[in-house]
């Protein structure tokens, strides 16, 4: 899905592109990464990596901080082939969990607001090298990741 925006975004990034969700990465109040919890775009998640530990708030439509009472949070990261799941400790109105080993893997996000909900999955590639186009932590990056462009149409060096 990432690739098939690309040429577009690849184009709007050569600009002053401030705007959100272009490249499909949404960053939060906190500068953390944006993530779905919900089907109808009324709870979201930010993830912040802080100290070795990603921090996840829950927040709400218009993106303020939800407190945490009976959402739960699980997540499975790494490899497709070899997943694990770190364990999500909630410190305040925050979920904790350890960050994986490597700079690179997946991880998915399984959240439910409350014991009968349904799980909602949201999935993002964490990738700590920095990327040329804005500075950012590729996985906070506002413009395509630059090793992903494999098209000449790419502008990334
Ligand atoms: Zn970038």
């Amino acid at each position: 899905m990432k690739k098939s925006f690309l040429t577009l975004v690849a184009v709007l990034c050569l600009g002053v592109l401030r705007t959100l969700g272009h490249g499909g990465v949404e960053l939060g109040p906190n500068g953390g990464r944006l993530l779905e919890f919900s089907k109808d775009e009324t709870l979201h998640g930010e993830v912040v990596l802080k100290d070795g530990k990603f921090h996840v708030s829950v927040l709400d439509k218009a993106l303020k901080p939800v407190a945490l009472t009976e959402q739960t949070l699980t997540v499975t990261g790494g490899s497709r082939n070899k997943p694990e799941k770190p364990k999500v400790e909630k410190v305040g109105d925050q979920f904790v969990f350890p960050a994986l080993k490597g700079d690179s893997y997946l991880l998915a996000f399984q959240f439910k607001a409350g014991p009968s909900a349904k799980a909602v999955t949201a999935r993002i590639e964490f990738d700590a090298s920095t990327c040329s186009g804005c500075q950012q932590a590729e996985w906070l990056c506002k413009c395509p990741p630059a090793k992903d462009a494999k098209k000449p149409a790419a502008p990334a060096k």
